[in-house]
């Protein structure tokens, strides 16, 4: 349930409400939107009745159901959709924020010339893997703590908040220390366990769905984070698996309008990932934005053949900075801009 404020509402009106909540055996996430206030109600749907007559309380416009099984990442919570700080740059706004760099930090000159080759070409946020969750364990596994100190100079150094990947509740903490936004893998959509301790930092997280994740699940997955109380988080489609193997995923390019009609969560595409063919990365790029995405994650190698992952998708820098040319118009056709 949901009981929505008047616009006018004062704090101790909405205090009043969330303490009732509480008494009511809900736990109580208040959302506060550009106009009124949300007061989301957790929990069982036994209670549902004493809610309903909280619409009498001084202050209180209306009590709603959510119909949909996820609750606080519900569009009716904040029609107006999220904005998530990251390092200073704010997704889900009117930018598309692009977020660019290595699939791996692989040594600090490689991630320092990707670093400044997407600042040049005008990136938002540098990204790069220095825990890799990858699917042989004789594949290179990422630098770890080194790479974390590497990713976080480089981004410092090109003046770019960083994102990378966290793959155990263990590292949690030292990832956070290093980084403006945290990562979780296709590989990690479901558990359950990193994800609920994600949900209690203070760090925005960028949450990827699964190669095998219906929508829904989806949304589940991201309801963990919010339910145990970060409300910062972003969405990320790369690609699903189909019987298609002209590409390495299937990139579901519905799940944009989907997500963003049934959640007020900002949605983030992964063409590199969500193709695998360095080639179709522009394409998929510039049709994620017409569809109304709110930024991209995008993987840059400054020497692509040399990559010690993901190779075949990665851009080289010239190729980034073509796609961020052709990116500013179709941006701008939708209302958005770089
Ligand atoms: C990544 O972005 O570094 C990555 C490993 O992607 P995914 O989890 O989508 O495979
Ligand atoms: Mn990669």
């Amino acid at each position: 349930m949901i009981v929505v404020m008047k616009a006018h509402a004062t704090p101790d009106q909405i205090g009043a409400v969330v303490t009732r909540v509480e008494q009511a055996g809900f736990q109580a996430h208040r959302i506060v939107g550009v106009e009124r206030t949300v007061v989301a109600c957790v929990g069982e749907e036994r209670g549902k009745d004493e809610l309903q007559q909280l619409e009498q309380l001084p202050g209180v416009d209306s009590v709603m159901p959510v119909l949909r099984p996820f609750k606080l990442a519900s569009r009716e919570l904040h029609p107006e959709g999220t904005r998530v700080r990251a390092g200073g740059v704010e997704i889900g706004g009117p930018r598309v924020v692009v977020m660019a760099g290595p699939c791996a930090v692989e040594s600090g000159p490689q991630v320092l010339a990707a670093a400044r080759a997407v600042k040049a070409a005008g990136a938002h946020m540098l990204r790069g893997g220095a825990f890799k969750p990858r699917t042989s364990p004789y594949s290179f596994q990422g630098l770890e703590d080194e790479g974390l100190l590497l990713l976080e100079r480089a981004g410092r150094e090109a003046g770019l908040p960083v994102v990378t990947e966290v793959m155990d509740t263990h590292d949690i903490e030292r990832v956070a220390a290093h980084c403006d936004l945290l990562q979780v893998g296709a590989r990690n959509a479901q558990n359950f366990a990193l994800l609920r301790q994600l949900g209690k930092i203070d760090k925005p997280v960028l949450l990827k769905r699964g190669m095998s994740t219906r929508l829904e699940e989806f949304v589940m997955a991201a309801e963990y984070v919010l339910s145990a109380g970060n409300h910062q988080v972003v969405l990320c489609e790369r690609g699903i698996r189909t019987f298609e193997t002209a590409t390495r995923n299937t990139l579901d390019l519905t799940a944009v309008p989907v997500l963003k009609e049934w959640t007020h969560l900002p949605v983030v595409i992964d063409p590199s990932h969500g193709t695998g063919v360095w080639s179709l990365v522009t394409p998929m790029a510039l049709a994620a934005v017409a569809a109304g995405a709110d930024g991209l994650l995008i993987e840059v190698h400054p020497q692509p053949e040399q990559a010690l992952s993901d190779g075949p998708q990665q851009l080289r820098p010239s190729r980034f900075a073509d796609l961020m040319r052709a990116l500013a118009p179709v941006a701008e056709a939708v209302g958005r801009r770089l």
